[in-house]
């Protein structure tokens, strides 16, 4: 089993890799998917959350409201701490238990944002970063998501830098040009490299 990690600030692409590699065959596991289904409506995940912020961050249904979580969250980096020690644990059990389950001959894919901000790297055997200038993903972000571009210029910069992501890429995907090239250069890395790293993985084993 070849475990990649694949990462890369908001906007620069890396759902879109994420997208093309599930088609190739991967077993992607989707970090962000998980750290929601970790809070559901009665989870211990939730009630954890609420007795650490309080009944303020649900909504009328009993859903967790993550614009407010977002909020509290967002302008005071010690309710961030606590919350990373609440969820943390909690979506890493889930995406090992969905590692293992995976067949033994599986590359799979760690769809994970904050691996560098986190210090994950050592997890994977490879990092893949997909990578866009700042002013493209801002773009993409504002185009896309409804963001203004304040908005979208605060979430780039509350991240890790794209130094500090090549700090721990083993392949960097540039994703400035066409969603096409993006698709040719995942392409060209499951072939060229993520195939037969896998295959000498599995040959090694036996
Ligand atoms: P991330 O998961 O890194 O935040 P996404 O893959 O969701 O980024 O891409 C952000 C937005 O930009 C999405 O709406 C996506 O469709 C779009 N997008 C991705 N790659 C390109 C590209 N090369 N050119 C234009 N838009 C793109």
């Amino acid at each position: 089993m070849l475990k990649i990690g694949l990462t890369g600030g908001i906007g620069a692409g890396k759902s879109t890799a994420a997208r093309e590699l599930a088609r190739l065959g991967a077993v992607v596991i989707d970090a962000d998917r998980i750290a929601r289904d970790v809070v559901e409506p009665g989870t211990p995940g939730l009630a954890a959350v609420v007795a650490a912020f309080g009944p303020g961050i649900l909504r009328a249904d009993g859903s967790l409201d993550r614009a407010a979580l977002g909020r509290l969250v967002f302008a005071d980096p010690d309710a961030r701490r606590r919350l990373g020690e609440i969820t943390h644990p909690l979506v890493g059990r889930e995406s090992a238990r969905r590692e293992a389950a995976a067949p033994q001959e599986a590359i799979v894919v760690h769809d994970v944002p904050l691996i560098v901000e986190n210090g994950l790297a050592g997890r994977y055997n490879l990092v893949v970063v997909v990578g866009a200038d700042e002013d493209v993903r801002v773009g993409r972000l504002v185009r896309d998501r409804g963001m203004t571009r304040e908005e979208a210029l605060a979430r780039v910069r509350a991240q890790a830098t794209d130094e500090q992501r090549r700090a721990v890429a083993d392949v960097w995907l540039d994703n400035s040009g066409t969603p096409e090239e993006l698709v040719q250069q995942v392409h060209r890395l499951w072939e060229e490299r993520l195939v037969p790293e896998n295959e000498r993985l599995l040959a090694t084993r036996n």
